[in-house]
């Protein structure tokens, strides 16, 4: 726990959030300010500050896995979805606790601006 952490504060209960799926090691939630009809945040409860500090591929394989199961809870794995993990300044990351982004319900587009 990083006591100045936004995420950290969400996994300790300090803010509100609209939980999705919630195990043992991640949690999911919807995004605060959502950029398609199904944006949801997958999180590993203990922090990491980005994609580049995980330390552990068998957390790596639950994040993408919730990540998958949401997008087929959401109704979205047949038409499509996609996984994004922003990291550090060029990447477009503003929050720093790692966390995967699930988007769905419209047409990405490609490449990302
Ligand atoms: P990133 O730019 O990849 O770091 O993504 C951070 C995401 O966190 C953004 O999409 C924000 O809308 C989202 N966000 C920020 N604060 C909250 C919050 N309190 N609850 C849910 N999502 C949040
Ligand atoms: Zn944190």
């Amino acid at each position: 726990m990083s006591a100045s952490c936004l995420f950290c504060k969400i996994v300790a209960g300090e803010i509100p959030t609209t939980k999705v799926l919630e195990s043992p090691n991640c949690l999911a939630f919807r995004d605060i300010g959502p950029k398609a009809p199904t944006h949801v945040l997958v999180i590993p409860k203990k922090h990491y500050t980005s994609l580049n500090d995980l330390d552990d591929p068998a957390l790596a394989g639950e994040l993408l896995t919730m990540a998958r199961d949401i997008a087929k809870s959401e109704g979205r794995a047949d038409a499509g979805y996609r996984i994004v993990v922003n990291t550090n300044a060029d990447g477009g990351q503003t929050v720093f606790h790692l966390h995967v982004h699930v988007l769905g319900g419209r047409a990405m587009k490609w490449p990302p601006g």
